[in-house]
């Protein structure tokens, strides 16, 4: 064995990876575009974006070479009672593009922090105006993140089960499909009308985790102005589907109704550096913005606002600008709407759906669908066996790439989806 391999496999701990039993590590020394290259001289498609936060392909010169000046002018400072130029540009940058009503960001590290903070403030929120509101609604299926609040607002299944007693309790409703909307509205109706909800958590449109499982924008604008009718406070988890991943800058851009504070993460920097950022409507500012000291909202992490992450996100949000790139998004959309029309009514698929960049296949599997599932097994190696990684979800095969793929790329990954699929019973 490889001795860096070595010496992994006997200090590290890898993420949502069994100790004993699992696959051994790919190692990767270099990466460029949608290929990542391993030491022994294989170059890897990332289909999925490196778990969905790479936007414009790996080691981007504009992202890399941002980073490299900030890191020589300013590295870190503590953030509270401090500031910097690529922290207020940033905020600019968002607050330009998020949804209008919008109007300041906070910043955390990761996707689970920016929950964190989102439940945080929602719950100050009415704290600080002395209003005794407690619950809170999400939907089933629903993934936030891996910290305790993001854990306690996401489905109890088998990765929280160690910690069940542990997590707060959470109103969950019905996941919206095209059976059961009816039943959604009025369920949601009766938890709202008794004025004790504090805050409603979504991932708009889409369900990442629970399997890209998707639902319709008219259901959750039904849903957020209920909300508001009641005045719970509405959080949009944009960590995944923010920055193009769904066809659209965010997925709240496909509705009337705005949340009153969107999560960020994956895409922000492009996929070159961890960083979250929660905003939040003027009307969550006002109930915090006193000089009554208790009012504060007392959260903060050590690298709060770090300006390499702040000024690689910069350069992100240059790129996602430029017309090359909503034109990749729309050219990758039309691609997989295509083959997904030539996917429909396969006799080994359950449903195949898109949604901008987002391509997801669910395969038919015995006894129903789950993150257990034995088909997993298959799919993660006999793509990566032919250099395209794609990470099933279950039975669930997605490909989510960096915006930068090329069409002729697209169709090795489909044709090789093809081929897996007529190799099955
Ligand atoms: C990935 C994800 C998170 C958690 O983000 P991390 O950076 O992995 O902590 C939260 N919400 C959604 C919708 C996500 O997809």
């Amino acid at each position: 064995m490889n001795k860096l391999l070595e010496i992994d496999k006997k200090n590290i701990w890898h993420p949502f990876t069994p100790l004993a039993g699992g696959i051994e590590p790919l190692l990767i020394t270099s990466a460029s575009g949608i290929y990542l290259h391993t030491q022994d001289g294989r170059s890897i498609l990332d289909a999925i974006s490196s778990w969905w936060v790479n936007l414009h392909g790996h080691a981007h010169l504009h992202l890399a070479e941002a980073l490299a000046t900030q890191a020589k002018k300013l590295e870190h400072v503590i953030f509270a009672g401090f500031t910097h130029e690529p922290a207020i540009q940033l905020s600019k940058n968002l607050l330009s593009i998020v949804p209008s009503n919008q109007s300041k960001i906070f910043f955390s590290d990761n996707g689970s922090t920016a929950v964190e903070v989102a439940l945080k403030m929602a719950l100050q929120y009415w704290h600080n105006q002395k209003i005794e509101k407690r619950k809170i609604i999400a939907f089933e299926g629903a993934y936030h993140g891996d910290t305790f609040g993001a854990m306690s607002v996401g489905d109890r299944g088998i990765f929280t089960a160690p910690f069940s007693k542990y997590l707060f309790d959470v109103e969950f409703i019905p996941f919206p499909d095209q059976a059961n909307h009816q039943q959604v509205i009025d369920q949601f109706q009766k938890s709202v009308a008794d004025q004790t909800v504090a805050a409603f958590i979504f991932e708009p449109l889409v369900q990442g985790a629970a399997g890209m499982r998707m639902y319709s924008p008219k259901i959750l604008d039904e849903l957020i102005a209920l909300a508001h009718q009641h005045d719970v406070v509405c959080i949009a988890d944009e960590v995944f589907t923010g920055f193009g991943r769904t066809g659209k800058l965010f997925a709240s851009d496909y509705l009337r109704n705005k949340p009153d504070i969107i999560t960020l993460s994956k895409g922000l920097t492009g996929g070159m550096m961890p960083m979250g950022i929660t905003t939040c409507a003027e009307k969550i500012v006002v109930a915090f913005d006193t000089d009554e000291f208790l009012k504060t909202f007392f959260h903060g992490h050590s690298y709060t606002g770090n300006p390499l992450a702040c000024a690689v996100a910069n350069a992100s949000f240059e790129l996602l600008m430029q017309d090359e790139c909503a034109a990749s998004i729309n050219r990758i959309t039309r691609q997989h709407e295509k083959f997904a029309e030539k996917l429909d009514g396969h006799p080994n698929l359950h449903d195949v759906r898109t949604l901008g960049t987002i391509l997801a296949i669910e395969l038919k599997t015995e006894g129903g669908s789950s993150y257990t599932s034995d088909i997993r097994k298959k799919i993660y190696p006999y793509f990566l066996d032919r250099n395209i990684l794609l990470r099933p979800l279950g039975n669930i095969l997605y490909i989510l790439p960096p915006y930068c793929i090329t069409n002729e790329e697209l169709s090795i990954i489909y044709r090789t989806i093809e081929d897996f699929l007529s190799g099955l019973k």
